[in-house]
């Protein structure tokens, strides 16, 4: 089911806090403008009308399930696929829940959990894709963004909301049977970063090591002058070396 509106705070704020009764089909909701959308810890994520697609989807997982891991991975390798069926060149997935082009951030993923409470448990799959910015659009302390419209004709907002819905559809199912191991092998092959030099800040931490890709959970590899570390995905952001 999708719903559009013309303006909401955050899309994924409205599906958490007002989640749409259980009918067994994936809601959606798409704003044309969001006045407050959000990034992972209380960052912001920046649209301009007109320019973007952001909305987010609201998927049920099996009762019972555990806490389902690497989900906005599997959200990553949807945009992914999409993108590459409309013939961009270029895309690839900077873990845990960015999608880039040719480096540079084309789109974000905000993933968040409803626990069941009695019903069923959900997850709310936040979205946006910039497609054409404005010249001026600029986002503080960020040099690496970019739209569609620099890599070409971008798409109808409609058919590129068409192909990522179709491609999160497929991965749902994929993912419910089977869990992320089954769909590793499709994020690793579009890792931004696999083997080369990064560090991961954390709060107050840093850790550097050469990114070896991620685990059946989704988990960060990282390849550190001490072993092998594990790193799970919350409050730490991935960067360059
Ligand atoms: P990054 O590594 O890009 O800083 P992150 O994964 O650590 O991001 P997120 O919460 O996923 O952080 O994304 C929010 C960040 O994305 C914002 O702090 C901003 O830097 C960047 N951002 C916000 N709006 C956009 C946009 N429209 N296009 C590209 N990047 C954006």
């Amino acid at each position: 089911a999708i719903r559009a509106v013309d303006e909401c705070a955050s899309t994924n704020s409205a599906l958490v806090d007002h989640p749409p009764a259980d009918d067994g089909r994936i809601h959606v909701l798409l704003a044309e403008r969001q006045s407050a959308g959000r990034g992972r810890r209380g960052r912001s994520w920046m649209a301009w009308p007109g320019a973007s697609l952001t909305f987010s989807a609201l998927w049920r997982f099996p009762t019972g399930s555990p806490v389902p891991a690497g989900l906005s991975l599997v959200a990553g390798i949807a945009v992914a696929r999409a993108l590459e069926s409309l013939a961009i060149p270029g895309v690839q997935l900077k873990w845990p829940n960015d999608v880039l082009i040719n480096g540079d951030k084309v789109a974000g993923i905000l993933v968040e959990l409803i626990p069941g409470r009695g019903r069923t448990p959900a997850a709310v799959i936040g979205i946006g894709i910039n497609l054409g910015l404005p010249p001026d659009a600029a986002i503080p302390g960020h040099n690496g963004i970019t739209d569609l419209a620099s890599h070409g004709q971008p798409p109808s907002r409609d058919a590129l909301l068409g192909r990522v819905l179709a491609e999160l559809h497929d991965l749902f199912a994929t993912y419910a049977s089977a869990g992320f191991p089954a769909l590793r092998g499709a994020w690793m092959q579009r890792n931004a970063f696999a083997d080369l030099p990064v560090r991961i800040e954390g709060e107050g931490s840093t850790v550097h090591g050469r990114c070896a890709g991620v685990d059946d959970d989704g988990a960060l590899l990282l390849d550190t002058s001490g072993g092998l570390q594990r790193i799970l995905s919350g409050e730490v952001s991935l960067r360059a070396a």
